[in-house]
């Protein structure tokens, strides 16, 4: 049945109070939060620590360690000893049905505090609950595909082919070794879980660098994966600032793999590093989302629906829509209803209830969308909705309405990602027009179409130089079908979430075996 544009609403807030074992844990009996390193907690030795706050109220949730060169060192050193055990015993060796049964455990651990891991997207990540209880289900979604995904693909030596008389060959596929995940703050548990389960079940040791805005669920993770069972140094979490943490990570060559979530810039700058030591890399990167909206698309539906994606978590998703380019002969219907929609969003703190558009993660972040609001002004853009700073009773968040523009096509207006709820609505003379347009931005990561005819749409979609190109819909995910970016928003590897990003926390060599010569 067909939904109602009425029934077509942005993702909202329940209201929710934290339990009392989130305060107990971020109390943590008035001591500092530590990272976590081959089974221990540790202060760290440069003697630095950070506050994390709720971005809603700016409100210190925890104070949290940062781990240096020195904690980067011990935890490269646990995570090997814990990959080779005693030459036999390492989790390298494990079963993969043993790896499972552990993994499967956390997530059963991670399901009985439930209430905690979403105190921590929603308090230290700014989240309305509809969506940070979405990304909770990733949890037990990711660990569930990928445990089939390693039994289906197995590690060790593939089939013999003969190379030559007397000579044989074969792969010999293998984890890599320590593997680290560098994670961003706008989706940390879903983030931590897609490198977390295809890290450990292709057999690798990991370190977690969770972002310095939202330490909390990569910590509390890691204290539930002690009481799983987990042998020590087989998950490190080592909070800290990405120029030094961070940086200590990249530049270790011990560390074998890295898996990147963040901003190309980042990403590129941390790839440079890893070259100096011939560590492998993926990064997944930001994105700057086109919509094109066809001349046959119900504009009041659609916009409706467009707003709710470039709205997911305020327009704080990598894959979300920034850039509309709709039909000339419904554009003026088309921006209406998208006027209305982004006016008629509830500003409001992330934890009471009927919110959904609440706070940006930071003062900087704030900074940078104002910013981005004024070039997009100076470069041509006609405000529709003005954007600009927001208040909300009682509280002191980062707190900003939404932004909507017109632009027309040879204006690049928007040429880079702004994370919130802004967008640039470009009338188009065709499909042509539009296509062109949306493929004209360096990034690559989502793109739609928008279109009563299914099949124009699909063939539409294919056209997008962007990994993930759908047809009525935006921002979906699906494990089994890879998500990366091409152009700046992806680099080496699969994507996540396919059985591709299982063999990228793999290497393969090549054996040759001949006979003895007589
Ligand atoms: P950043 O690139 O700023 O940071 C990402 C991570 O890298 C953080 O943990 C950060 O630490 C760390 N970092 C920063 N500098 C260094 C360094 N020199 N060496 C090593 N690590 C470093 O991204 P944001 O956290 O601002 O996240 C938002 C970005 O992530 C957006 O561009 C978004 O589109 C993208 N993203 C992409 C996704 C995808 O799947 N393609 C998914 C989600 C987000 P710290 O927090 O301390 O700065």
């Amino acid at each position: 049945m067909a939904t109602a544009a009425t029934e077509i609403r942005a993702l909202t807030a329940s209201a929710f109070r934290a339990p009392q074992k989130f305060v107990d844990f971020c109390r943590n009996d008035g001591k500092p939060l530590r990272g976590l390193v081959g089974g221990k907690e540790l202060a760290g030795t440069m003697n630095v620590t950070f506050e994390t706050i709720d971005p809603g109220t700016q409100e210190v949730l925890a104070t949290v360690c940062e781990m240096g060169d020195a904690e980067v060192d011990l935890a490269v050193e646990a995570a090997q000893r814990a990959f080779v055990g005693n030459g036999k015993n390492g989790w390298r060796d494990l079963a993969v049905e043993a790896r499972i049964a552990l993994c499967m455990k956390l997530v059963e651990l991670c399901e009985r505090d439930r209430d905690v891991l979403l105190a921590c997207e929603i308090l230290d990540g700014g989240k309305v609950s509809e969506l940070a209880e979405g990304d909770f289900g990733t949890i037990r979604d990711c660990a569930e595909y990928f445990a089939g995904v390693a039994r289906r693909i197995p590690l060790g030596d593939s089939d013999s082919m003969k190379v030559a008389e007397g000579i044989r060959g074969f792969t010999y596929r293998e984890p890599w070794g320590v593997v680290a995940g560098i994670i961003p703050w706008n989706y940390p548990i879903v983030l931590t879980a897609w490198f977390m389960f295809p890290a450990l079940l292709s057999g690798n040791t990991i370190l977690i660098k969770p972002a310095e805005d939202t330490p909390l669920s990569a910590l509390y993770i890691g204290k539930l994966a002690e009481e799983a069972g987990f042998p020590a140094g087989v998950i490190n979490v080592l909070p800290g600032r990405g120029e030094i943490t961070g940086q200590a990570i990249a530049e270790h060559p011990g560390v074998k793999y890295i898996s990147f979530t963040g901003s190309p810039g980042v990403g590129q700058a941390i790839l440079r590093t890893c070259d100096r030591n011939g560590t492998r890399m993926k990064r997944e990167m930001g994105g700057n989302g086109a919509a094109i909206v066809l001349g046959d698309a119900d504009p009041e539906v659609v916009a409706r629906m467009i707003g709710r994606f470039a709205n997911q978590h305020f327009g704080q998703t990598c894959c979300t829509i920034h850039r509309i380019y709709v039909d000339k002969k419904i554009a003026d219907d088309f921006i209406a209803a998208e006027k209305n929609f982004f006016e008629n969003l509830k500003i409001g703190y992330q934890a009471e209830a009927g919110t959904q558009l609440g706070a940006v993660i930071n003062a900087t972040q704030r900074q940078r969308i104002l910013k981005a609001e004024r070039d997009t002004l100076a470069r041509g853009g006609k405000a529709i909705v003005a954007g600009g700073d927001a208040e909300v009773a009682g509280k002191r968040g980062f707190y900003l309405k939404p932004s909507l523009y017109r632009t027309e096509p040879g204006l690049n207006v928007n040429p880079e990602e702004v994370f919130h709820t802004y967008a640039t609505i470009c009338p188009v003379s065709s499909e042509e027009e539009a296509m062109r347009l949306a493929n004209s931005s360096p990034y690559g990561l989502g793109a739609s179409v928008w279109t009563k005819d299914i099949d124009r749409g699909i063939a539409l979609a294919k056209k997008f130089r962007d990994g993930t190109c759908q047809v009525n819909c935006h921002n979906t995910i699906a494990y089994g079908l890879p998500y990366g970016g091409q152009g700046i928003s992806g680099g080496p590897g699969a994507g996540v979430n396919c059985e591709d990003t299982f063999r990228d926390y793999t290497q393969v060599k090549a054996v040759y075996v001949a006979e003895y010569p007589e």
